[in-house]
This record gives C-alpha cells, sequence and structure tokens, in this order.
C-alpha cells in the first residue's frame, strides 16, 4: 500500500507531510506508524517461507516501521528504493563501497563532507581504489577527469562549510556518458529544496539527523536510488547486514511531519541575519547561495528550490584566537557539532583537508546554524560576539 495514497502529488508539500508517511487503518486507526521491535518473523507455513512469499522476512530485512519511512523518502525524492542507515555518514560511506571495487577511479568534489573524504582517503585507497578530488567550480568540466576506470562521482550540493554551488545535472550528464554512477549528499538542501534524481543523479543521500530529525536527539542516514540502482545497493546492505533501528526510525517520521514548515523558518532567519551580516565591517564575506553576492547564486537558484538555516561568515582579519572570543561569548549560539535542530550553533570551520578549494585568505571561517529562535536575539547575539572581539582588540 502506498505511504502517500491519501495525499496525491497535486497537495502542496505541508499537506503531503502531514498525510504521508503512514497508513493509520492499517493499525486500527492509530495516526502513527508503531515501532515494531522484531528479529524473528513468523511464516504461515513452510511453502512460504520456501517461496519468501511474505510481506516480512527478518528484522534485518525490514519492519513496517523502516518500510513507512523508506515509502516516504522515495515519495519526497521520487526514487525508486530508499536503504536506512544508523547514521548519515554510513550513508555518505555505504554507497562507495557498493558501487567500488579494487582497480576503480573514483572522482569526488573536493568540498566533500570532512568524514567522506577521509573515509576515501584511507578504507577507499586501502582496497585499492584510485581517489582523486576535482574542484566544485569544474562543473560539467570534469569530463577530462573521467577515465575508462571510473565508476563513481560522488558530489555534494552546496559543498560543506564553504557552500560550492554545481552545475549538478551537467555534472550527472558527463558521469553518465563515461559509466560512472552519480552519488549526491543532499542533506543541506532536503528533498523539499532539492531532488537529485530529476538532475540525472542516480543516488541521493541524507544525513537524517539533520533537518528530518530536527530535534537534535538521533542519528539516521539514507540513501535513495534509481530502479537501475537500487537492487545493488540494498543487495549490498542485507549482505553486510545493517538497517536502522525501530526507535530511531519512528523520531525521524515524526520529524518528517513538522520539517517543512521547520525549513521555512530556518530559510527565512538564516537568509535575514545573512543581509544583515554582509552590511557588518567585521565580516569579509557571507557564504550563503541565496545571496546574490555569492559566487554560485546563479546556479543555486536555476536549481534549488529554497535554502535552509546552514552557512558561513569569513570574518574579516584576525585568526582564530580572535574567532575564539567571538565564539565563546555567544550566549545562545551554542558550540557544538552537526545542525539542522532547533538551536542555533556556531563552529570555526575546518578546511585544512581540502586541497583545491581552500580557506579564504581573508580570515577564519564560521558556521553557523540558524535555529528557530526569534532573529532579533540572535542578530543580538551575534552584535555581542563583535563587540567582545572589538574590545580584545581582534
Ligand atoms: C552531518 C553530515 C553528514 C553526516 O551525518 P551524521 O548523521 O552526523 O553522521 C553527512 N553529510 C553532511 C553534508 C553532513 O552535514
Amino acid at each position: 500500500m502506498s505511504t502517500f495514497k491519501n495525499t496525491p502529488a497535486t497537495d502542496g508539500i505541508n499537506t503531503r507531510l502531514s498525510h504521508g508517511g503512514g497508513d493509520p487503518h492499517a493499525y486500527h486507526g492509530f495516526i502513527n506508524t508503531p515501532v515494531v521491535h522484531a528479529s524473528t518473523v513468523l511464516f504461515p507455513n513452510t511453502d512460504t517461507m520456501r517461496r519468501r512469499a511474505h510481506s516480512y522476512r527478518y528484522g534485518l530485512w525490514g519492519t513496517p516501521t523502516t518500510k513507512a519511512l523508506e515509502e516516504t523518502l522515495d515519495d519526497l525524492e521520487g526514487s525508486a528504493g530508499t536503504i536506512l542507515l544508523p547514521s548519515g555518514l554510513a550513508a555518505c560511506t555505504f554507497p562507495l563501497l557498493a558501487f567500488l571495487s579494487s582497480g576503480d577511479h573514483a572522482l569526488i568534489v573536493d568540498s566533500v563532507y570532512g568524514p567522506t573524504r577521509r573515509f576515501a582517503d584511507t578504507v577507499l585507497r586501502r582496497m585499492g581504489i584510485d581517489v582523486e578530488y576535482f574542484h566544485p567550480g569544474r562543473d560539467g568540466g570534469i569530463g577530462p577527469l573521467m577515465r575508462p576506470q571510473t565508476k563513481v562521482v560522488f558530489l555534494e550540493a552546496p559543498g560543506s562549510n564553504t557552500f560550492e554551488m554545481i552545475d549538478v545535472a551537467a555534472a550527472a550528464a558527463v558521469a553518465k556518458a563515461g559509466g560512472a554512477v552519480t552519488m549526491l549528499d543532499n542533506t543541506w538542501a532536503t528533498p523539499l529544496f532539492f531532488r537529485p534524481l530529476d538532475h540525472g543523479v542516480d543516488l541521493s543521500i541524507h544525513a537524517l539527523t539533520k533537518y528530518p530529525g530536527g530535534h537534535s536527539d538521533v542519528m539516521m542516514g539514507s540513501v535513495s536510488a534509481t530502479a537501475e540502482t537500487f537492487p545493488r545497493l540494498r543487495d549490498t546492505q542485507m549482505t553486510i547486514g545493517v538497517n536502522a533501528a525501530p526507535d530511531d526510525t519512528y523520531l525521524i517520521l515524526r520529524g518528517l511531519k513538522t520539517m517543512g514548515i521547520r525549513l521555512a523558518r530556518h530559510e527565512e532567519t538564516a537568509l535575514a541575519l545573512a543581509e544583515w551580516l554582509e552590511t557588518r565591517d567585521e565580516v569579509a564575506g557571507v557564504l550563503h547561495p541565496a545571496l546574490p553576492s555569492f559566487d554560485g547564486h546563479d546556479l543555486w537558484k536555476r536549481q534549488f528550490k529554497g535554502s535552509s538555516g546552514l552557512f558561513s561568515i569569513v570574518l574579516r582579519g584576525g585568526g582564530v584566537r580572535e574567532a575564539s572570543v567571538f565564539l565563546d561569548s555567544l550566549r545562545l549560539f551554542g558550540l557544538g557539532y552537526s545542525w539542522g535542530g532547533f538551536e542555533s550553533l556556531a563552529v570555526l570551520a575546518d578546511l585544512s583537508d581540502r586541497t583545491l578549494a581552500t580557506a579564504s585568505p581573508e580570515g577564519q571561517v564560521i558556521r553557523l546554524q540558524i535555529g528557530l529562535e526569534d532573529r532579533a536575539d540572535l542578530q543580538r547575539d551575534l552584535e555581542t560576539g563583535f563587540a567582545a572581539m572589538a574590545a580584545a582588540g581582534a
């Protein structure tokens, strides 16, 4: 039964998020999909067992809880199938393992999420895979880098911490022509603002930990695939033996109900603060794809339907000490990793692993996650930070 049977594609996104993600009448009318804890599933008889003709086979293979989330993500991404994994990082590394073999060549965007890069530089290289990074500004220009052995092109749009935009359709077309599978880490945009498969990408990756979870209390990842690539992905998942836990899956299903309205608020406050930050003398640049001043703005506008609440600022001059004075004086912005929750966060971005899309020469890069607090309070908090920098003689 389709998860979204009560809400056709003509309904608006918030209607679909509210009414999708489960089938209440399969569970006596209870609105939310139940949490099914399971290892063993009983079959009615030997014949059914031998033919595997049963909706569910074993806990590892999924339950009604995991199926509800997989189908919801398929509806949102336009994918043929989705697998769930215990973290966003696992959702980045897993498809690389599934589609690469010894002797293959992988092209990865240089502004990729740091831990994805660490996996490529260690595990993939140890497996005999030739890992090569390319500058996000190359767009469709990865053509000259393609080799007969190139089996995967891994994208992230926008890039981690510095938000470089990519012409996704152009890169995916080059990859496809060369026989490579294209994967894209779509965590920043969520499927509400970008649907990679509509642009020729084969696999769309999410850290569900971020906006889908939305409350900083759960970790999960997903990979949504085309009909051609899904069988290999699911096969590898079941061969390795990893799936999402039921309670965590429930939290993601619950978070998705409000993701649309949360994102609208994150977007509005983040953009207002980004525009204000552009006017500040202490700020050399604001790295936010929805700002007309941003390098990749036109590419963003052409491909994306909206922007989320994560962007960076480049402080004018000063080093780590000055940036630390700013960060340590903030009251509402917490110092912590991850993002996509209700609370604002600020971190000093570490770009030391980049080889091509390197750090801004103008100053330290600070990444801001704009939460659901009131904008005026967040602005006052940032003003306090700038005042503390000035008082410290920065
Ligand atoms: C956070 C993040 C991940 C990893 O997600 P976890 O659930 O924290 O492992 C992957 N990609 C991007 C772009 C992220 O921001």
